[in-house]
């Protein structure tokens, strides 16, 4: 319930429309009673052709109800017959017209204010996605995340009308409809409350297990979202390694999981009509047989006033029903809710500073003390890491695959905290110090160039304010890429492509480079690529990687020996920490060091 009332609290927002909604609703279940109680008369003049007539009621309860039909007969019948039955089909057309325009406006309401909340949530969702630490990202499927923000939002909906309609709209219909019920006759009203909500109890518990589910169908459809997902991204790996079978066989076993809930859960959908057709007829009958004896035997009803009857009952249905499954649509909202909560109230495992230092400037050095992380507990990734990086300086950082050198990177960009120790910017703790003034001051070029499907200018520009041309020129430039932007379609205008995926490898990369370029950042990390590109771009890239790291502190992953050896400082990472410290020369020395024989490893590869 609490998940659900923090659903509703969405709507807030919305009072003005809430306020409309409400009298909408109660004009509309005002004109639907009115709708239906038009159609006693013309039965009436039908049957009867009847002239004014005074009814004599011994009954208190239906008293106040005679007294107003007498009157409103007394209005309709006074002139000739023709006169009455067109009278009264304006009346039934004016009330079936007003019926529907209030009923069009309360809809229109409601789904602005469902609607509305959905992009809220939605919009609240991407926007904490975006705050998520990176770690999230490496534990949640894509797929999972995707359908949470599709599917899941989209089940909440039908629960915020369920708090509409079980508040307003179905309680008013229901007594409007109840009190009309009565005034005909309230033995028949008492019979068909005896035999409908049984017929309800029986339609919601259907109601129950289809939701259920069809709560299975979606999770199956998430995962299947997610394989979709991965083969979209793996399409080259998919092809060049000939897995196509193999996926498809995944895909397969999936889909046909889903095919097999989504079979189930359409029995039970399929099932729920006819059973609810024939309880609701069923009862419809009790009542019919005792309304009939009430007419034929003991002449207490009129056949027009039990017509009219059924009419009323019939329109009960539909309130009564959504009444019922209101529970049901709460708690398919709410286990929606949860998983969408889930998101929003996600622990920001990396928190920006509280009491945050005032830090424009990298101007001596970055100091790791005593640093150890780890990912899973108590799986040391990095040590006892104590490390400086002086400013203007080339650090690069060597080791064998999974020794912990992207890791590193990460926890100086703070993507990360540290588990132990402290990682100090010119002395000041980097928890410190603001994530936006942190970010600026550090560049990063990642070893996977990321490109989004935009164009090429707002690639580089990436949301930095006021970028002038000639910056965003110039950058591309000193990245190498002007000169291949220029010679595209629409020059910077021209769009990438999902991941970039209209630029070849070397392309993508001078992009980025130029991304990196255009923030000017004091510190670069650079994770180098490890995919060879061809000899020509390989040069370009270099060329562009050089223009980088001039005059900056630079923390370079390294995987080309050109870095290594310009580098001031190496750190080579083993198992749990730094194994030597060193300029290429000095590590060259160590006779037995890891250095030398990574190097030598390398050296003999690129021969
Ligand atoms: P390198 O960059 O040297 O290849 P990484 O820093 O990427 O190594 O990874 C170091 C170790 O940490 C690896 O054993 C890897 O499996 C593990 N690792 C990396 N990222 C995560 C993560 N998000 N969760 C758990 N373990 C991780």
């Amino acid at each position: 319930m609490k998940i659900y009332l923090r659903i509703v609290s969405y709507i807030k927002k919305y009072k003005k429309f809430i306020v409309f909604s409400f009298f909408t609703s109660l004009l509309f279940s005002i004109f639907s009673a009115l709708s239906i109680y038009m159609t006693i008369p013309l039965l009436k003049s039908l049957f009867t052709g009847s002239q004014t007539q005074t009814t004599q009621t011994t009954d208190n309860l239906t008293g106040i109800y005679q007294n107003i039909q007498s009157a409103f007969e007394s209005y309709l019948f006074s002139g000739s017959k023709e006169s009455a039955i067109l009278k009264i089909s304006i009346l039934i057309l004016v009330a079936f017209l007003l019926k529907n325009v209030t009923g069009f406006f309360h809809s229109y309401c409601m789904q602005y204010i469902e609607k509305g909340v959905l992009r809220d949530i939605r919009y609240e969702m991407y926007e904490k996605i975006n705050k998520l630490s990176v770690r999230y990202f490496t534990q949640e499927k894509a797929g999972n995340l995707i359908s949470r923000m599709t599917n899941d939002i989209n089940n909440i909906q039908s629960g915020i009308s369920a708090a509409f309609s079980s508040l307003i709209k179905e309680p008013l219909l229901i007594i409007i409809y109840l009190l009309l019920s009565l005034s005909i006759s309230w033995e028949m009203t008492l019979i068909s409350f005896a035999v409908f909500p049984l017929t309800v109890l029986i339609v919601s518990k259907i109601g129950t297990s289809l939701r259920r589910r069809s709560r299975r169908v979606q999770e199956k459809l998430s995962e299947l979202l997610s394989v979709i997902n991965e083969t979209i991204y793996g399409a080259k790996i998919i092809r060049s390694f000939r897995a196509e079978k193999y996926r498809n066989e995944v895909f397969r076993k999936e889909n046909d999981e889903h095919y097999r809930l989504i079979i189930k859960s359409s029995v039970t959908s399929e099932l729920a009509s006819p059973i609810t057709e024939f309880l609701t007829i069923l009862a419809g009958v009790v009542i019919i047989w005792f309304g009939g004896r009430e007419i034929l035997i003991y002449n207490k009803l009129k056949p027009e006033e039990f017509l009219g009857f059924i009419f009323i009952l019939f329109q009960l249905i539909v309130p009564i029903k959504n009444l019922s499954s209101v529970s049901n649509r709460i708690q398919e909202s709410a286990a929606s809710g949860q998983r969408i909560f889930e998101i929003l109230d996600y622990p920001i495992e990396v928190n920006d500073a509280i009491n945050p230092v005032e830090y424009n400037s990298f101007t001596k050095d970055i100091v790791l003390k005593n640093v150890s992380f780890y990912y899973n507990i108590n799986k040391y990734i990095l040590k006892d890491i104590n490390l400086k990086i002086n400013k203007s300086e080339i650090l690069a950082i060597v080791g064998p695959s999974g020794s912990g050198k992207s890791t590193l990177a990460d926890i100086i960009a703070r993507f990360y905290d540290v588990t132990s120790g402290e990682i100090l910017f010119d002395g000041i703790n980097v928890k410190d110090i603001k994530f936006s003034q942190l970010r600026d001051l550090i560049g990063i070029v990642p070893q996977e160039t990321i490109l989004f499907n935009d164009s090429v200018k707002n690639n580089i520009v990436f949301g930095l304010d006021n970028v002038t041309d000639e910056a965003l020129r110039s950058a591309a430039k000193n990245a190498n890429a002007l000169e291949f932007i220029e010679q595209m379609e629409n020059g910077f205008e021209s769009i990438v492509g999902e991941r970039g995926l209209k630029l070849s490898g070397g392309q993508k990369q001078r992009i980025a480079i130029a991304r990196a370029l255009l923030r000017n950042p004091q510190i670069l990390i650079l994770d180098e690529a490890t995919s060879s590109l061809d000899t020509e771009s390989e040069r370009v890239v270099q060329a562009a990687i050089d223009n980088l790291m001039a005059n900056r502190t630079s923390i370079v992953i390294a995987h080309r020996l050109s870095t290594i050896k310009n580098a001031d400082k190496i750190i080579v990472i083993a198992e749990n920490g730094i194994s030597q410290i060193g300029t290429h020369d000095e590590l060259m020395q160590e006779q037995s060091g890891l250095y030398k024989k990574l190097y030598e490893i390398q050296f003999n590869s690129n021969d």
